[in-house]
């Protein structure tokens, strides 16, 4: 019989990590699998709320309790079918989402007596049930004549093309890379996401009969306009890629570097993917990284596995305001990466030559709130002072970066660059332009994954509603 109060006796656990000094040598996943009897467990501690907070944060709006339960019954299978109800890619965001803001900080049993591992056990019934041979099942889709193209492999398009697919339309992928994933591919590292995740969930998509076109660059091998003119409708997951500039003197100097295009390049090394980013090897240099988001996080902990002698992180307000996750800074700490808070850099300082040798800061004081809620960071007079740097990589967030094709079809971006397509226009996340669909961080600005799946998925939704109109119409 279910114990309503196992909570009290089972502690919230996380999968085992990785020892610190071992994985900071190694670009693989930290995490260890749970065995199915850690996940009995702590599935068995939920306590069903009844109408339960978790479900309500989680931007797709998983059926988490119910998955839980029956992943604590060891139905992995169905488990993972419903998991796939509203989530394209959840081995995805059991691995990289920030849990402790999403589904895990709303549980009812956060804080007091530990929340329930919801991402663990997410990535569990997906990573089990693909073990033991899983499929999404198709049997009873009734294919439709539509043919659609999605631009963009990430998790939006992923999300897009998946949908389509369960619902009969035919879908084609296209992207730029050599791989799918977007930044699950050549942005988050290896060490909160191994590539081969990836390659599996590419199997199943191409299972599913989704045709992938990669190395395929929109605008520069094929037009936008055949595109349009070769499909149904056409789905927008472009991502947001243009690095937001530090503006500091000397920014240009050799041994600066952006984030993106140094994770990129990692990645491409390690997996063996042709990329255009040049390796940036930071062996045996001290290694300042500027932010204090993800991206930054995954900066300091790849400077740790390329064999940096010292990594320090400079972050313009505390730690408290800092936007990564909790769990990524903890992480970056263990791994010995030092976090120098209310520190704004001022200026990069060179050596004759043009190499860095030091990043000038000063020591900031937290003012009023922002018109975000946040607090100010306000310079304290006479703190300046230099952090000694061979290398420094700037990590200060994305814009969008729309081609310039997209006005050309009547596709209206905002004043940020940012695609606009309401989720709740007449059919969902629908530019402009009625043939085209966009939705992911070229919508949002960056963001999450999750949120990224959310809008592929509701843009699918919002193409079939377009069909069916379309059909009814003719009829
Ligand atoms: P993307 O993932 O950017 O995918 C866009 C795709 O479009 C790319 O594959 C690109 O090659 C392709 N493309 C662009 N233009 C063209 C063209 N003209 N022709 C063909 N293809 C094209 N989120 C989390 O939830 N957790 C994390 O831990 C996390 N860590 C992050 C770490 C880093 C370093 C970064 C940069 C972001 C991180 N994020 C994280 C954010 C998350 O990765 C993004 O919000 C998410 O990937 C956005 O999905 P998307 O599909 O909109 O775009
Ligand atoms: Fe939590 Fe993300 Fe999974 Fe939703 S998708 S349940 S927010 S880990």
């Amino acid at each position: 019989m279910s114990n309503v109060f196992q909570f009290l006796d089972q502690q919230r656990q996380d999968p085992t990590k990785l020892p610190a000094q071992e994985r900071a040598q190694e670009f693989v996943e930290i995490y260890q699998p749970f065995e199915q009897a850690d996940l009995e467990q702590q599935s068995d501690r939920c306590l069903d709320c009844g109408n339960p907070y978790c479900e309500w944060k989680c931007p797709v709006h998983n059926y988490i309790p119910d998955w839980l339960r029956l992943a604590k019954q060891g139905r992995i299978l169905e488990a993972a079918d419903m998991a796939h109800q509203t989530n394209s890619l959840p081995e995805m965001c059991g691995r990289v989402c920030p849990q402790d803001r999403l589904c895990e900080g709303a549980c009812t049993l956060n804080d007091e007596f530990g929340a329930v591992t919801i991402g663990s056990v997410e990535k569990y019934i997906t990573d089990e049930a693909i073990k033991q041979g899983w499929k999404p099942d198709l049997s009873k889709v009734i294919p439709r004549e539509e043919h659609v193209a999605v631009i963009g492999a990430g998790p939006a398009g992923l999300a897009c093309a998946d949908v389509l697919t369960r619902n009969g339309a035919k879908v084609t992928v296209y992207d730029r890379h050599p791989e799918i994933g977007g930044l699950l591919t050549f942005g988050i590292p290896s060490f909160k996401l191994e590539k081969s995740v990836v390659r599996t969930r590419r199997q199943l998509l191409e299972g599913m009969g989704i045709e992938f076109k990669l190395n395929c660059e929109i605008g520069k091998d094929i037009s936008f306009e055949q595109i349009v003119d070769d499909h149904s409708a056409v789905f927008l997951g472009l991502g947001t890629y243009k690095a937001m500039a530090a503006g500091l003197p000397g920014e240009s100097a050799q041994g600066v570097h952006q984030a993106l295009p140094f994770l990129i390049a990692n990645t491409a090394e390690i997996e063996g993917y042709q990329v255009d980013d040049p390796y940036i090897n930071l062996q045996g240099k001290r290694v300042v990284v500027l932010g204090g988001g993800d991206t930054a996080m995954d900066c300091v902990r790849t400077s740790v596995r390329q064999g940096a002698t010292s990594v320090q992180c400079a972050y313009r307000r505390d730690e408290a305001n800092m936007p990564g996750s909790r769990r990524e800074v903890t992480n970056a700490r263990e791994e010995g990466v030092e976090f120098l808070f209310n520190r704004q850099p001022l200026s990069i300082k060179t050596d004759p030559c043009g190499q860095v040798v030091a990043v000038e800061c000063i020591e900031t004081a937290l003012g009023d709130a922002d018109e975000w809620g946040r607090r100010r960071p306000e310079p304290i007079a006479g703190s300046e002072h230099l952090l000694p740097a061979d290398a420094v990589l700037i990590a200060f967030g994305f814009q969008p970066s729309p081609p310039a094709w997209l006005a050309t079809h009547g596709i209206i971006t905002d004043e940020k660059g940012r695609v606009l397509a309401p989720e709740q226009g007449k059919f969902g996340l629908q530019t402009s332009n009625p043939k085209v669909f966009a939705g992911g961080d070229m919508v949002r600005g960056s963001d999450l994954v999750v949120t990224a799946i959310d809008q592929g998925r509701k843009a699918a939704l919002g193409m079939l509603d377009m069909f069916d109109a379309a059909i009814r119409k003719r009829a």
